[in-house]
């Protein structure tokens, strides 16, 4: 048994079966991410004394013969915007550089109360202000499948620990694509849930009515069975959600013949790779074959959703990082002689060049004069846009359309255009504006064996739907 490639299912059936122990498995993963970590670049900070400790405590269960919980002795990792009681946790950013949380963020203790080992966290854009994880103030992350390309952003660290086999599983957090575009360039799942589906109390916020959290893992079902341990009501999150939570990883099996699923041709306009539209196109048959009725649909303002979200992340952005200030938790510059000084001087040593291009967009598209004609307009915009899924999805009951335009660019390639950097983002920022649950998985790959991710879209809380397509067409 290779125990660095298993994934949740067949790692918690080798525990059940006492064929390998947590100890063995946290062990396997760190030797993994010792022999490959110095060329990927996934991980910041790796957190052995928490792991090996609750690997013991699970131990400890499974000698005992205790039913073991979902993600017993299961090796994660954690986007380093999650905070991590006692364990550094910097947003990719020199801003928090130093940072000990004193708590957990609630995803992450309900990872580790259902058995999870967390391995570390990783690496980041700044903030998870990227697509390419070429903005974190570290290094960057390179993409496993060919290290001369960017594993994608901002989750890329999770993402690349994932298909690297570092970790079984990880978190991420995704504002405009964040998880879906990372997994799709890597080559695992990665499942945005409904917004207000997982509390986001202790994620380090950038954008925070379009922040989420959720799993980057290797295939449908643990991504299934990750939301099912991390979403819920948190009382420590006023946004989280009062619903009860359906039990994702029995709702996989049930058939999804005579699903009718959404084909919309603004997400096969201009730009789209040609390799990535084949690989989709040939996705959409299979789902056909599989019984599902295709059907075409319009989600006409999909060209104003770059503009749209750019205005709102970066306008919230700008109001969330004002609290970087030199005073608590962050950098403080040195020998700086007034108050104002100490703030300026903090900030512009702390934030990077991104980071500082967001806070003044956002600044200004909030300023007096400015808000109606930008911020207020943009909000009208993502109404419109939420609208237009409401209206599909009076007729359809998912949408099926390419995650990314194109497959994994190279690393530098557009890190001077962040114009450029924004457009890739096309496709996977409309979810995030309308709040609507998204999954992308593999699809596939280019002839240079690139993988291809195809993006699944649903209704609000029905993440149930969107995980059993995928599941079925992953089986197929
Ligand atoms: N790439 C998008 C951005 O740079 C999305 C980031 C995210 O989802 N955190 O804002």
């Amino acid at each position: 048994m290779q125990l660095k490639s298993l994934s949740i299912g067949s790692a918690h059936s080798a525990l059940q079966a006492r064929q390998t122990t947590p100890l063995a498995l946290a062990e396997a993963h760190y030797k993994q991410i010792a022999q490959r970590d110095h060329e990927i670049g996934a991980f910041l900070t790796l957190c052995r004394d928490r792991a090996l400790a609750q690997a013991d405590r699970i131990d400890r269960l499974a000698v005992e013969g205790k039913p073991l919980p979902p993600l017993a002795g299961v090796p994660v990792a954690i986007k380093d915007v999650m905070s991590t009681r006692g364990v550094r946790t910097t947003a990719g950013s020199k801003m928090l550089d130093k940072y000990i949380p004193p708590y957990d963020c609630t995803a992450v203790g309900r990872m580790e109360a259902a058995g999870a080992v967390v391995l570390g966290k990783t690496n980041c854009d700044e903030f998870a202000m990227g697509s390419s994880n070429e903005n974190s103030a570290y290094f960057p992350v390179h993409n496993p499948r060919d290290l001369s390309r960017v594993p994608g952003g901002s989750s890329g660290g999770s993402a690349a620990a994932v298909a690297a086999d570092m970790a079984v599983a990880a978190l991420g957090s995704d504002t405009g694509g964040s998880i879906r575009q990372p997994a799709s360039f890597c080559g695992v799942v990665g499942l945005t849930p409904t917004y207000g589906r997982v509390s986001r109390y202790g994620l380090i916020a950038f954008a925070s009515s379009l922040d989420h959290i959720g799993p980057l893992t290797k295939t449908v079902k643990d991504a299934a069975t990750v939301l099912q341990v991390i979403a819920g009501r948190d009382s420590m999150d006023s946004t989280s959600a009062d619903l009860p939570v359906p039990d994702y990883v029995s709702e996989l099996e049930k058939p999804i013949r005579g699903m009718e699923v959404g084909v919309a041709k603004e997400y096969f306009g201009e730009g789209l790779d040609d390799e990535v539209r084949h690989a989709i196109e040939c996705a959409i048959d299979k789902l056909k074959n599989l019984g599902c009725e295709i059907v075409p649909i319009s989600l006409p303002h999909t060209p104003y959703a770059i503009p749209t979200y750019y205005l709102i992340a970066t306008a919230e952005a700008s109001s969330n990082l004002a609290r970087y200030d030199g005073v608590r938790y962050s950098l403080r510059a040195r020998g700086v002689k007034t108050l104002s000084e100490m703030y300026r001087r903090s900030r512009d040593e702390g934030f990077g060049a991104e980071v500082k291009r967001r806070i003044m967009l956002g600044t200004y598209a909030l300023s007096a004069g400015y808000y109606d004609a930008y911020y207020l307009k943009a909000q009208k915009v993502r109404t419109l846009l939420t609208r237009d899924f409401d209206e599909a999805f009076r007729k359809v009951d998912a949408i099926v359309t390419p995650t990314s335009p194109t497959p994994a660019f190279r690393i530098g390639e557009k890190s001077n255009d962040p114009l450029a950097m924004y457009l890739a983002d096309i496709y996977t920022v409309t979810a995030d504006l309308a709040g609507i649950p998204a999954i992308s998985i593999p699809c596939g790959e280019t002839q240079e064996k690139l993988p291809i991710g195809l993006q699944i879209l649903g209704r609000h809380f029905d993440e149930a739907t969107i995980l059993r397509l995928a599941h079925a067409y992953e089986q197929a």
